[in-house]
């Protein structure tokens, strides 16, 4: 099937990439972008953003509800978080490697924001949050292992670039998946610190933590899967895992790094009244710019606090990261901000629905807020592998076609999500809902 209804209208992105995989290893510079992620036959090169649409470089128009994979929060080129950085780099700098007021100020936000969170450091991409949090989790447990969840992703770092989305015939039981590598090249052994389970199954943690608790230094989870499409936590399930964490003394961490200050401005774990020992977050923090933080209790930070875990980095809360961080969590706490968003998701969320129920096809749509996925199944997906077996990936191929060929725009795979941002309006969810109706009477036909 041709990834472009009309390919005529995307000359300039198929010419780049022809450019771009002779000298860019697959042409593009994120696996998430390359063609096997679903951008086949080339991806679209991007001319530029504003608000909740963006324009590839043919000229074509799309709403998008991509988002930059969940960074643009408050849509492409917030005004006020531009200014902010714009003014920060002509009269402040950029990079000093010496601390900066704002830090202090941005930790507070966060910490006023986030109730688990005594004490934060910043760092700049998800992968160096989580990598920090697992090895502090260790450091202050003198345990080895890491209970993770199969087909969650916790950024690329050889600890935990496991089981994201492995073959099933050939990773194990449904209850006891093998760690499967993301690929070659990882260090030898790393498998035997890594406890794979299926999520939302509290007998199967509950066995395990039986079984090897006295092993386990962490459990790693976000509080809603959106690394396999949307899956939302069965009730009771997060707290369960944190009963069963904490009276087994293993550290929660809890990965916000897509639903932190997108959920609600205390992410996930405020929405859902989560209370973890260790959180990571990003996109949703910088408005658009490379910041990341990791947070929670103080007794554990203390490891950091006196050096003996260290977290380094040159770019580590440099000038521009921290003032967009403080600007967006500025704007974030504009009063009723967030029961507007979730208006407009509702509005998008019930649209969609309307459409599968209108055309009556096996898919339903589910999410929470600004976050949300379409299945195309016949059977509800509260898991992994729920997803591999039921979720219809040629129908939902189809489906991206025809939005995206009618201007609407997210990321080509089921396993990733639909993201709604602060500047999304209700013509854009209207529009969209229309465009629904006319490209779901296309995949049916
Ligand atoms: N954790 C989760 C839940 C993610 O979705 C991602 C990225 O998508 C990461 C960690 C890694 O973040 P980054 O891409 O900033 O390294």
């Amino acid at each position: 099937m041709p990834a472009y209804k009309t390919p005529s209208r995307t000359t300039r992105s198929r010419d780049y990439f022809a450019r771009s995989s002779e000298i860019i290893p697959s042409g593009v510079n994120s696996t998430a972008r390359a063609v096997w992620s679903g951008w086949d036959p080339y991806p679209l090169f991007v001319d530029r953003g504003t608000g909740s649409h963006i324009f590839d470089v043919d000229g074509n128009e799309y709403i998008d509800y991509l988002l930059g994979l969940g960074p643009m929060i408050l849509g492409h080129r917030p005004q006020k978080i531009t200014e902010a950085v714009v003014d920060f780099i002509q009269n402040r700098g950029t990079v000093f490697a010496m601390p900066a007021a704002e830090e202090i100020t941005l930790s507070e936000k966060i910490i006023a924001a986030v109730p688990a969170i005594e004490q934060v450091r910043l760092c700049n991409t998800g992968t160096e949050a989580v990598l920090y949090a697992v090895r502090l989790a260790r450091a202050f447990t003198g345990r080895k292992k890491l209970i993770r969840f199969e087909g969650m992703y916790h950024g690329f770092s050889d600890g935990v670039y496991w089981s994201k989305h492995p073959t099933i015939e050939t990773a194990g039981p449904d209850k006891a998946p093998k760690a499967i590598p993301q690929g070659p090249g990882m260090p030898a052994g790393l498998d035997d610190s890594l406890v794979i389970l299926p999520w939302n199954d509290v007998e199967a943690l509950r066995d395990a933590i039986a079984r090897e608790g006295h092993n386990i230094a962490a459990v790693i989870t976000e509080a809603v899967m959106c690394n396999t499409g949307c899956i939302l936590p069965e009730p009771g399930y997060l707290e369960a895992m944190r009963d069963l964490t904490a009276k087994a003394g293993i550290i929660l961490i809890c990965d916000e790094v897509i639903t932190g200050f997108r959920l609600s401005l205390g992410g996930a774990q405020g929405y859902y009244g989560l209370q973890p020992d260790l959180s990571t977050f990003a996109k949703g923090l910088g408005g658009g710019f490379p910041v990341a933080a990791l947070g929670g209790r103080k007794d554990i930070m203390a490891l950091v606090a006196d050096g003996t875990v260290s977290m380094a980095g040159t770019y580590a809360a440099n000038g521009i990261a921290v003032t967009a961080a403080n600007a967006t969590l500025d704007h974030l706490a504009t009063p009723g901000l967030y029961d507007t968003l979730y208006g407009r998701c509702q509005k998008l969320f019930d649209g969609l629905a309307k459409v599968i129920a209108d055309n009556d096809i096996p898919a339903y749509v589910t999410g929470v807020g600004p976050v949300m996925q379409l299945w195309f199944a016949d059977q509800p997906i509260r898991n992994y592998r729920d997803a591999a077996r039921h979720a219809r990936h040629d129908v939902f191929r189809t489906w991206w076609e025809e939005m995206l060929d009618r201007g609407v725009l997210f990321h080509p795979g089921a396993f990733e999500n639909l993201f709604i941002s602060f500047a999304h309006t209700d013509d854009d969810i209207a529009q969209t809902v229309a465009i629904a109706g006319e490209a779901m009477r296309a995949v049916k036909a």
